[in-house]
């Protein structure tokens, strides 16, 4: 017994549910934290796994460990990622059913990389005939080129997720992985024209510039120096020691064209980012009149050529607006200002709906055409909560989303937990959880919340201001406990806020967001006529992205946040259609450096990820519920009874082996096709009987 608890000391408890005292968050980190120390970053409560960013690489991802945890219970081995994917995979194959695994957690807390694994894990450990390997190729190269085109620094995490992914990954009846499908939400657009001090554009940008080939960057009239694009060097901080963009450009050269790019695709696609480089370069002066002109058109002369444009009708686009009266189109010129403006909207909307593009052709590489009966496993990876110094319109957009994911939690935790215990006919006893929905509805209510207010807002062109937005969520939101501003504040809180502000109390902590550009970002406007010059290009991406009949429509499009929350709406719907699987990414330190533990950090995280009410509901009613088939296989040898063979019913044999174990009437009962154990110290002590 003695022994047992020495080895416990050293790697902690591997399951949170049977920690043997109190519940308390103290021993929880305490487990975390001792784990953590012997690079054992994950942990359970229960089937929802815990995992703590290393910040170095571990040698638990091998093929071999694969093999290891292949078919092989939870229970069984020590805890990890391919344990709960191949759980997901053997429940899917057993009850032909749809799965999915949320994986949360805040920025840089392992999210990618967990996804990652798990989509290796299924690549490499599921049945294989060698026509579907190509299927596999192609799903574990899309996550390369997304990721160059998605991906970026941020003061976060060196390669954030700047867009939401959907992953399913479809199986056909024998097991195999034969298709796959991609959902994105809403790509940070605004990057492409500006990044925050001590970040970076997206990846591409720099594996092209550093990475590309001569010729291709003669081609494509780039100089092989970030410096040179404006694009790029608004923070300087173009070089990062844990990016190698020479290298990542030639994994993402690769992987084009094993997703089915031909060579004119490709050249497209490049002609397309150098088009965008070149075109933040594009400078204007002022005539004599204030007008926009530009001096100097070399720059322009490149988006031109690359992009098979006009250049005269080019240089139109960006500096007039169409205005159409009655009868007549006229011109109306911009001042340099607003053809900056305009510039830069271009700029994000070729990049946005090339991306678009690029997720749909990478869907069609991994399509699947059989006919054949399908179950698949979703992968959710989606941009982390993230809270800068300065937080703007795609911040609050993120956090939203988190808040989402939050509640899908909640319910889907507590709705389930409902579920088993009515199904196998046991009694509930409910927990008290921290209900985000009040944060939900007060961003996403129709009327009234703050979504609402800013959609009211950019309908009136010309009037309103992000300051208007703002008095108006003042008036709506006034006594809200979780919105305040200055004008809404104390003085004490008032000293923490500017008056462009406002804070949202999200779930998992306060973010204070500038209204700045609010309305803008929301309205994402491109003027009609630029719309029509892309349509003529020559580069065939452009010409499909702007072929949309949306170019024609004179109804107002979506705003930006409504599109968004209509997608989360439909995720939503898509998750609560199958059966969930959790992994909580935590960060360990906010520095990036491996191997520390930040107490305080980590107890946050805990804190708001809900874990302790997670792990108390786990425990509320009966901590630990297994199957009958396989508690007994477990256990079996415990009993003289039951080993080495018990002949008959598996819940008949598990009662004589718990009886023979000495479980008290109150400590267990006995569902429909599980045996449900109220105190994890019963199971526990079965555990140790083991070692004795
Ligand atoms: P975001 O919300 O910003 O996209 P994220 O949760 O997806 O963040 P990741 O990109 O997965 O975060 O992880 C950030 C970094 O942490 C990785 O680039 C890697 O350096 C390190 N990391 C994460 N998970 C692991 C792991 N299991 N082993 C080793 N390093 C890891
Ligand atoms: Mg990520």
């Amino acid at each position: 017994m003695e022994g047992a608890l020495t080895a416990r000391d050293r790697v902690g408890i591997q399951d949170f549910v049977l920690l043997d005292t109190h519940t308390s968050e103290t021993a929880f980190l305490g487990n975390l934290k001792k784990r953590f120390s012997e690079d054992l970053i994950y942990t359970y409560i229960g089937t929802l796994l815990v995992s703590v960013n290393p910040y170095k690489e571990l040698d638990i991802y091998s093929k071999k460990q694969m093999d290891i945890y292949m078919g092989v219970n939870f229970f069984e081995l020590p805890p990890h990622i391919y344990a709960l994917a191949d759980n997901a995979y053997h429940t899917m194959m057993a009850e032909a059913n749809n799965h999915f695994i949320l994986i949360s957690g805040e920025s840089g807390a392992g999210k990618t990389e967990a996804s990652k694994k798990i989509l290796q894990y299924y690549a490499v450990s599921c049945p294989s005939t060698t026509l579907l390997d190509s299927v596999r190729d192609r799903m574990l190269v899309s996550n390369p080129v997304l990721e160059a085109f998605g991906n970026a620094k941020t003061l976060k995490n060196d390669n954030s997720s700047r867009f939401g992914k959907y992953m399913d990954i479809q199986f056909d009846i024998q097991g195999d992985a034969v298709g796959g499908h991609i959902l994105s939400y809403l790509l940070e657009k605004s990057r492409v024209v500006h990044q925050n001090h001590g970040e970076r554009n997206f990846h591409i940008f720099y594996q092209l510039v550093e990475g590309g080939e001569e010729d291709l960057l003669h081609q494509l009239g780039l100089e092989s120096n970030c410096q040179h694009y404006s694009y790029l060097v608004q923070d300087e901080c173009a070089n990062v020691t844990s990016i190698n963009d020479k290298n990542d450009w030639k994994t993402v050269r690769n992987a084009l064209s094993v997703i089915d790019f031909d060579e004119s695709d490709i050249q497209h696609l490049f002609g397309i980012i150098a088009s965008v480089l070149h075109l933040g370069n594009v400078q204007f002066e002022a005539d004599s009149k204030g007008y926009a002109t530009l001096n100097k058109n070399t720059e322009l002369r490149w988006v031109s050529t690359l992009l098979g444009i006009n250049v005269q009708v080019l240089q139109e686009g960006l500096t007039y607006r169409k205005i159409e009266a009655k009868t007549d189109e006229v011109l109306s010129p911009f001042t340099v200002d607003h053809a900056i403006y305009a510039r830069n909207a271009l700029a994000k909307a070729i990049y946005g709906r090339t991306f678009t593009w690029l997720v749909n052709k990478i869907n069609d590489s991994m399509e699947n055409k059989e006919p054949s009966r399908k179950t698949v496993i979703g992968l959710l990876d989606i941009y982390g909560f993230e809270v800068f110094y300065v937080n703007s319109f795609e911040q609050f957009c993120i956090n939203y989303c988190n808040e989402k994911l939050q509640q899908l939690f909640i319910q889907l935790t507590l709705k389930s937990e409902q579920e088993e215990y009515e199904a196998e006919g046991i009694g509930w006893e409910p927990v008290q959880f921290f209900n985000n929905k009040i944060i939900c509805d007060l961003v996403e209510e129709k009327h009234r919340g703050i979504i609402s207010v800013l959609d009211e807002e950019c309908l009136r062109p010309g009037e309103a201001t992000d300051f208007t937005f703002l008095e108006k969520l003042e008036e709506k939101m006034g006594s809200h406990p979780h919105f305040i501003t200055h004008k809404l504040s104390d003085k004490k809180i008032r000293k923490t806020l500017d008056r462009g502000d406002f804070r949202l109390l999200h779930y998992a902590g306060e973010v204070t967001y500038g209204v700045v550009g609010f309305i803008d970002k929301n309205n994402d406007m491109l003027y009609r006529n630029i719309k029509y010059v892309m349509r003529q290009s020559k580069n065939a991406i452009v010409r499909e992205c702007f072929a949309s009949t949306e170019s024609d429509s004179r109804r107002r499009p979506e705003t930006v946040a409504s599109q968004f929350k209509s997608s989360l709406l439909g995720l939503t719907d898509i998750l609560m259609s199958k059966e969930p699987w959790y992994v909580r990414c935590l960060k360990s330190n906010e520095s990036k450096q491996p191997g520390r533990f930040d107490d305080v950090l980590v107890r946050h995280q805990v804190k708001y990820l809900g874990l302790m009410e997670h792990l108390r509901v786990r425990r509320a009613g009966f901590a630990y519920r297994r199957r009958y088939e396989l508690f007994l296989q477990r256990y079996k040898p415990l009993c003289p009874a039951t080993w080495p063979h018990w002949r008959g019913v598996a819940a008949e044999g598990v009662e004589v082996l718990v009886q023979h174990l000495g479980y008290l009437p109150d400590e267990y009962k006995m569902g429909r096709t599980k045996i449900f154990i109220r105190h994890p110290r019963t199971l526990f002590a079965t555990e140790d009987a083991f070692e004795v």
